[in-house]
């Protein structure tokens, strides 16, 4: 997966590719779909839900840029791979996922794997989490038209977030960077997302 993957396709930051190595991704997928764990496509993890190709994963990991100092917002923890690839390179990871059966199964995975640097709530991430903010790095997995507004209030000045902009047919992967409270986009590539569902996310009958 690393080698054929990621690092073909121009993956090349070492703690982004030292994190792959390290996660086991079949721990994180369904026992039915085990076999197919580190095939280079989504995999279903219940509720309707994905647990996103390794590409994608890797792509915006990298894109965020993460450091040992930083504190990390994921909205969307479904199975909780991303979150945990993220944990090995940040100080922090809060993660918030509207489904409770799929925040508990991750939160139980992460604690037994050992990991005491992820936060876990159930919620509309399309809030964020003030109580931790200002973040210095936050990644949406889901996508949505337009960045919910309290995500650009709760980054940090300096900071960096990753989101699937666009509607349920297909999205632009877009990095948000902001400096003394301009905000400013950039485009990375297309991709497909579920959608984002809460007070300022997509419009669903979900
Ligand atoms: N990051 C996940 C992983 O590593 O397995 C994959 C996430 S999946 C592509 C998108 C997730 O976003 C789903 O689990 C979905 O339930 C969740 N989601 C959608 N809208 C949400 C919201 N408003 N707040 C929190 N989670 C949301």
């Amino acid at each position: 997966m690393v080698k054929e993957q990621l690092r073909a396709r121009g993956i090349h930051d070492p703690g982004v590719l030292d994190a792959f190595n390290k996660v086991e991704r079949h721990k994180f997928v369904l026992p039915e779909v085990r076999d197919s764990a580190y095939g280079d496509f989504p995999l279903s993890i219940g509720e309707g839900q994905t647990i996103s190709q390794p590409y994608i994963v890797a792509l915006m990991t990298e894109c965020l840029e993460v450091s040992s100092s930083h504190t990390v917002l994921e909205i969307g923890t479904g199975s909780g791979y991303q979150a945990s690839i993220l944990a090995e390179q940040a100080l922090h990871v809060y993660s918030i996922e509207r489904y409770e059966v799929l925040a508990s199964r991750a939160e139980s995975l992460l604690k037994e794997l050992g990991y005491n640097n992820i936060t876990i709530t159930v919620g509309d991430g399309t809030l964020g989490w003030q109580a931790y903010s200002p973040f210095d790095r936050i990644i949406v997995t889901a996508a949505v038209p337009r960045v919910p507004l309290p995500l650009l209030e709760q980054l940090r000045n300096g900071g960096k977030l990753i989101i699937p902009l666009g509607g349920s047919f297909g999205q632009v992967l877009t990095l948000i960077e902001k400096e003394q409270d301009k905000i400013n986009y950039r485009n990375i590539c297309d991709c497909v997302f579920v959608p984002l569902v809460g007070k300022y996310g997509a419009k669903t009958n979900n």
